[in-house]
């Protein structure tokens, strides 16, 4: 058993059984003969369940929300978005079954076609820092392609996943799958990766847990999607619109109380334009609404543990703070918004993913002086350029080693866009067009047609 607590309080809200290695075993056993069926559904079939599931998620949308604000201490809005994120995805994924068409290759002697064969058992492996939308991205392809899934989600932040399932059992998606398994990541997630029917892991999470989720991989060739950590770069140039970049810069990382691997947690400003960056930064940071995460009004919440607000806390610590924004008095595991100088590229906090909301703010000379800091990081899976010159947008968006970048914005995720990271921040992508291809093995077929 474990407790569920709300962020935004400290109160328990809840208690969730935790699942042993031996009824991991006889789900995955369920999933593993399920997948028989599930692949067997016609396309059209399998495409119509899975916009029913899409529906009721719908019709549940505020539900959703709720229980996710309560649980993970997100703003209200962003819990409606997530959850409406999880209806997208899934009527997105809904059209891939009747679409998962293969190739014919023109071949001597006989006719050549591939299939996009799924895979088995997908294992789903789930943060607390965006607990539904990280789920659809694994559960919705993985489904659609004809695969079965048991997702684990993290011990902070079960309930929507386990709402998520009831969800799915009410739409009509038959027994066994989609399952869900709370508990413990040395528990559920290792048993993922070392039992032989789970055939993909997809793992959303920190790089130290991932490399060695690989490294357990490798021992049965599993496939593998990673989704890691991050140190994103905001580059502001010159010539940018400095006061949109300044406004937008604190959403790009505080949202989420910074808890994003895509936060934007180093800003560089070119040196002509930095103490002005800084001077509208400023009222911009003291103006976010950090209060309780369920009024309409919030833009940001407390931060998931008290844990975590410990180890954000590490990294404040001696180090040169700007400035900070407020927030709330009382109980639950808030922390203030707050602004770093760096004062080279060594300082811990330039470095380091944070998970919290902390930016630090160093000054570039040039393009060249810009791309390099940039990619002065082991990490590589977002990052935004403001300039209004169009050929160094490009040059600059391409230069920059992430996965995900954005000109003049700080958009990340789209469901309609492959998303994912470079360097230690991943391997694969996720989302757009081309994820069902990661869920499915490619099968080659050549038919004789000589006599
Ligand atoms: P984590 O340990 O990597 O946890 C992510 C998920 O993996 C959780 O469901 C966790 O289960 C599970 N897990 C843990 N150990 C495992 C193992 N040996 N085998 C299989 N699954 C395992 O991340 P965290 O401890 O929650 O956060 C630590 C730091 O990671 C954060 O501060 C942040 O820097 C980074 N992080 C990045 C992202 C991202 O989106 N890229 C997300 C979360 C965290 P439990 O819940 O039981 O631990
Ligand atoms: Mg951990």
């Amino acid at each position: 058993m474990s407790e569920v607590v709300d962020p935004a309080s400290g109160e328990v809200v809840g208690v969730v059984a935790a699942t042993s290695v031996g009824e991991v075993d006889a789900a995955i056993a369920r999933a593993d003969a399920a997948f028989r069926r599930w692949r067997a559904v016609a396309p059209g079939e399998r495409a119509r369940v899975l916009r029913r599931f899409a529906a009721v998620v719908d019709a549940h949308l505020e539900e959703l929300a709720r229980l996710e604000v309560r649980n993970s201490g997100h703003t209200i809005g962003n819990a409606r978005w997530e959850a409406g994120n999880v209806r997208d995805v899934l009527d997105y994924y809904a059209g891939a079954p009747e679409r998962l068409t293969g190739r014919q290759i023109p071949v001597p002697g006989g006719l050549d076609v591939t299939f996009h064969e799924p895979l088995g058992v997908v294992g789903v492996i789930v943060p607390w820092n965006f607990p539904m939308p990280i789920a659809a991205w694994g559960f919705a392809p993985a489904l659609a392609a004809g695969n079965t899934v048991v997702l684990k989600p993290a011990e902070l932040t079960p309930l929507t996943a386990l709402r998520l399932a009831e969800l799915a059992r009410e739409a009509g998606v038959p027994d066994d799958v989609f399952t869900v398994l709370p508990g413990a990541g040395s528990v559920v997630g290792e048993r993922f990766v070392t039992h032989p029917a789970v055939r993909k892991v997809c793992f959303t999470g920190s790089t130290e847990v991932g490399t060695r989720i690989m490294a357990g991989c490798a021992a049965q060739v599993k496939r593998l999607t990673l989704e890691l950590g991050g140190k994103s770069a905001n580059l502001v140039f010159a010539d940018a619109d400095l006061e949109r970049a300044a406004a937008t810069a604190p959403y790009a990382v505080f949202d989420n109380a910074g808890q994003d691997c895509c936060a934007r947690s180093r800003i560089l400003v070119q040196r002509p334009v930095y103490d002005r960056f800084l001077e509208l930064l400023e009222p911009a940071v003291r103006a976010l609404r950090v209060e309780d995460p369920s009024r309409d009004t919030a833009e940001m919440g407390p931060l998931i543990s008290a844990a975590q607000r410990d180890r954000v806390a590490g990294y404040v610590d001696g180090a040169k703070v700007a400035f900070t924004g407020s927030r709330p008095d009382g109980p639950g595991f808030w922390y203030a918004p707050t602004v770093l100088l760096a004062g080279s590229t060594a300082d811990r906090h330039w470095r380091e993913e944070i998970f919290g909301p902390v930016v630090s703010v160093l000054p570039f000379d040039d393009e060249a002086d810009a791309i390099r800091l940039a990619n002065d990081t082991e990490y590589g899976l977002s990052g935004s350029v403001w300039t209004r010159d169009v050929g160094r947008a490009v040059r600059v968006a391409r230069a920059v080693e992430a996965g995900n970048l954005s000109v003049n914005s700080h958009s990340s995720v789209r469901y309609w866009t492959p998303f994912g990271g470079m360097k230690r921040s991943g391997l694969g992508r996720e989302l757009g067009p081309d994820a069902l291809h990661a869920f499915t093995d490619v099968k080659n077929v050549f038919i004789a047609t000589e006599e």
